[in-house]
């Protein structure tokens, strides 16, 4: 278990909670946006990874100011470790959110069933069958299906949420994503933050790639029908 990082305490990540945020290291897409790069790349986002234990006693030591730890990343699911990660947080008695790319669903069912996860935020980064941009050729959409499907079939709190950012994202392709997830709990549409990302080259090309506010009302216009609840962030 590769611990990248840590954020010692946030009141937006893990909603209605004080938490603290687990990053860690690796993750199988190539989102050129992405604003982890280390992390994504397999490095530590600290001097050096994190001691497991280390980190368990410290989140201990904090529990009463802290009400729930975020894991996040890079992408969570693609490490074994992840389930024992989780016991030992429940032991400690901490409520478990965790952000993915949604691309292992058989991992966040298996983390659903076992009682190891209270909320999941799952990135739908654009129409899963135009994932193949930034993803290995292997990579199966089909997955995107299945993990919305779980999620939204399970009896956990979650969000869907997808930053914005062009050409990924336009009016038709929230409409198909809004399709997808008729009827979910919370859909939020994120504004994307031109600042350190994983592919620089990809903007040079795409100089106005995130949208404004007019675009993002738009888009939210589209999204709102389908689903109970569609913020923009
Ligand atoms: S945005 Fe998320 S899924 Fe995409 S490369 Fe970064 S960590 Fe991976």
């Amino acid at each position: 278990m590769f611990l990248g990082g840590i954020q010692k305490n946030s009141f937006i990540d893990f909603p209605g909670k004080v938490s603290a945020v687990l990053f860690l290291s690796g993750c199988n897409f190539r989102c050129p946006y992405c604003h982890n790069p280390e992390l994504v790349k397999g490095r530590s986002d600290c001097p050096a990874f994190l001691n497991e234990s280390w980190v368990l006693e410290f989140l201990k030591k904090r529990k009463g100011f802290l009400d729930g730890v975020v894991i996040s990343g890079g992408e969570p699911t693609i490490h074994n470790g992840l389930f024992t990660l989780c016991d030992k947080l429940k032991e400690s008695g901490f409520p478990i959110k965790i952000d993915t790319n949604g691309s292992r669903p058989q991992v966040i069912q298996k983390l659903i069933k076992e009682g190891l996860v209270d909320y999941i935020a799952m990135d739908i980064k654009t129409d899963p069958f135009k994932y193949f941009s930034f993803t290995n050729a292997g990579f199966n959409p089909n997955s995107i299906l299945k993990s919305i499907q779980i999620i939204m079939e399970s009896s956990i709190n979650y969000e869907f949420r997808t930053t914005c950012i062009k050409p990924l994202v336009n009016e038709n392709v929230i409409q198909n994503i809004s399709r997808l997830i008729d009827g979910s709990m919370l859909y939020a549409l994120q504004h994307f933050r031109n600042d350190k990302v994983l592919q620089p080259e990809f903007f040079r090309f795409n100089a106005d790639a995130g949208l404004n506010i007019q675009e993002m009302a738009v888009l939210e216009s589209i999204a709102k029908p389908w689903v109970q609840s569609c913020i923009v962030r």
